[in-house]
C-alpha cells in the first residue's frame, strides 16, 4: 500500500501496516515509510484484506473479549484504592483520578495503564497507542475511543 511520506515528500511504500481510529473516531491506516521509517497516515481507510485482519480490526469475539471484565485476580487496583476492571471503568477511572495517581502509575519509565492493557487486557494496539499520551484526560479519551470503537466494531 502507497501513501505520501512527509519527510521523503513523495509517496512510498508503507510498512508495518494496521488500522487505527484517530482521535475523531474516524478509521485510518497507520504504517511507517518503508525508505525513512516515518510514521504515515491513511485518512478515511480501512484494511479491508481478510489477511490483515489479526493485526488490525479485531474479530467481534476479540473485541468482546477485550470489553470484558477481566478476572478478579486481575484487576487494576490504582494507588488511590480504585478497583478496574474493564476498559471503561479504566476509562471513567482515568477522568476522575488525581493527577498525583495518574503520575505514580504513569512515569517516563513506565506506564501501568498501558501494561496492564497489554499484558491483562491482551489489545497490544490500545496498549503501544496510549504510550504516547502523556495527560489523564488524553489517555482517558483514547481508551473511551478504543472502547467506543470496539463496541460498534464491524
Ligand atoms: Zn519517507
Amino acid at each position: 500500500m502507497q501513501a505520501y511520506c512527509l519527510k521523503c515528500r513523495a509517496k512510498r511504500e508503507m510498512k508495518n501496516v494496521r488500522s487505527i481510529t484517530m482521535k475523531n473516531g474516524r478509521p485510518a491506516i497507520q504504517g511507517v515509510c518503508s525508505v525513512c521509517g516515518t510514521k504515515m497516515y491513511k485518512i478515511g481507510k480501512k484494511i479491508e484484506k481478510k489477511g490483515a485482519r489479526a493485526v488490525g480490526a479485531p474479530t467481534k469475539a476479540v473485541s468482546k473479549s477485550w470489553l470484558a471484565n477481566v478476572p478478579e485476580d486481575k484487576v487494576f487496583g490504582c494507588h488511590d484504592g480504585r478497583a478496574m476492571k474493564n476498559l471503561e471503568e479504566l476509562s471513567a477511572g482515568l477522568q476522575q483520578m488525581s493527577e498525583e495517581t495518574f503520575r505514580y502509575h504513569v512515569t517516563s519509565d513506565k506506564n501501568d495503564f498501558s501494561k496492564w492493557i497489554k499484558d491483562v487486557i491482551g489489545d497490544y494496539e490500545l496498549s503501544t497507542e496510549l504510550q504516547n499520551f502523556s495527560t489523564k484526560d488524553q489517555a482517558a479519551k483514547v481508551v473511551a475511543d478504543r472502547s467506543a470503537w470496539l463496541k460498534g466494531g464491524d
